[in-house]
């Protein structure tokens, strides 16, 4: 076990079947631009996904910056969301010239606490981006009633739950808009790509033309777009993959649950609880939230060390919490964010993947529970650490 264990790893077909997919480019010579295989990972995504509309795009990010665009706000309107997230949520809002209004979560599944929103509601508030952060589903139906009684907009970041179902109903159908990545480290990957899904169908148009620089014919360019259109070897990728998600899904559940039983009824340790029965999950993570340093991360950050000694690279999912990002650390409007912060400081994803050993999930395991129960794990010894570390 001398090779590094990542995070992730991404989900590829085999060579020899990605070659014959690709083969026809070097006969049409069309690489990009809405080509064939564009046009039939947007018809696949929709079926698999459940939705009525979907648009591809070349990344989640810019999945996520043309989908606010699209809505067509003002200058300087607020958007509710939440800070515990991937910097790309806060950095879309922002480079929209809009600004974030950071909304603190629910300890429970860390998504964005909806009884918190509407206090933060102003007559400049547009919409709400909400995250279905590590595949957890947000209280869309609560988020749905504060919008219609605000007449807000809502904008799911669903960059975790690709293939997920509430009630048999795809996640990409919550909301005004839902953006998927199919970046690399992803549950489904299109090596780098995202998706916009929707219902309005005038928003196909719409998103068609922002990703193409905003033209609508050779001669008329009728509002500034961007480039942000998958190329054919992207979507090629999307199209093996596509045929593999149902075992990869299968696959990352088995280990999620024997994950948790080996780090069951250890005290000071929070797993993810996945028990929606009338949700079915890609199981795109498996984040453990360390009680035991409470308030100080020292655990966390323990265990993320020992991890990284034994070659096993954790990762702090999402430390620091974007509202604390450097690049605009103090620059917006201060809300309470407490739970945030906390999950911000004690959470740590561990390695998950179709093809992870489970003899290496024994082994990181055993690192986990030797971090808080053994001689140098209880939390007495945690003070101390912090004591020393401080000194
Ligand atoms: C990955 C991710 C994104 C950005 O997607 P890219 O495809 O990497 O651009 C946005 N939001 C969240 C929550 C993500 O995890």
């Amino acid at each position: 076990m001398n090779d590094k264990v990542l995070v992730t790893r991404s989900s590829m077909p085999e060579f020899e079947e990605y070659v014959q997919m690709i083969k026809p480019l070097w006969e049409s010579h069309w690489l990009t631009n809405m080509g064939d295989y564009h046009g039939r990972l947007e018809r696949e995504l929709k079926e698999y996904m459940g939705v009525p509309q979907l648009s591809l795009m070349v990344n989640g990010h810019m999945a996520l910056e043309l989908a606010i665009q699209a809505m067509g706000f003002p200058e300087g309107a607020e958007i509710i969301t939440t800070p515990f997230t991937f910097i790309s949520t806060t950095h879309a809002i922002i480079r929209n010239k809009l600004i974030p209004v950071f909304c603190d979560i629910k300890l429970s599944d860390y998504t964005i606490d909806e009884e918190k929103i509407e206090e933060l509601i102003t007559e400049r508030t547009v919409a709400i981006l909400p995250v279905h952060v590590y595949g957890n589903i947000c209280n869309v139906k609560r988020i749905q009633e504060i919008a219609e009684k605000y007449n807000l907009k809502v904008i799911y970041d669903a960059a975790h739950a690709f293939g997920e179902t509430v009630d048999g109903t795809g996640v990409g159908n919550f909301g005004d808009v839902s953006v998927f990545s199919f970046h690399a480290t992803k549950v489904y990957n299109t090596i780098e790509g995202g998706a916009v899904t929707f219902h309005e169908e005038s928003l196909y148009k719409k998103l068609y033309n922002l990703k193409n620089f905003g033209i609508r014919s050779e001669e008329i360019v009728a509002e500034v777009g961007a480039n942000a259109k998958m190329n054919e070897f992207c979507a090629a990728m999307g199209l093996c993959n596509l045929r593999y998600i149902g075992d990869n899904i299968r696959e990352r559940k088995k280990r999620c649950e024997y994950y948790a039983k080996r780090l069951q009824g250890i005290s000071g340790l929070k797993l993810c609880e996945r028990d929606g029965d009338n949700i079915t999950y890609s199981y795109g993570y498996f984040p453990v939230l360390f009680q035991a340093g409470k308030d100080t991360g020292v655990l966390r950050d323990f265990v993320y060390d020992e991890l990284r000694k034994a070659g096993i690279y954790a990762r702090k999912y999402f430390y620091p919490i974007t509202a604390d990002a450097a690049c605009f650390k103090n620059k917006y409007k201060k809300v309470l964010l407490e739970n945030a912060r906390y999950v911000g400081d004690n959470i740590l994803v561990l390695p998950l993947y179709p093809e992870l050993s489970y003899e290496t999930i024994d082994q990181i395991t055993e690192i986990v529970k030797t971090c808080v129960v053994g001689e140098n794990g209880t939390a007495q010894n945690m003070t101390k650490l912090r004591l020393d570390e401080e000194e």
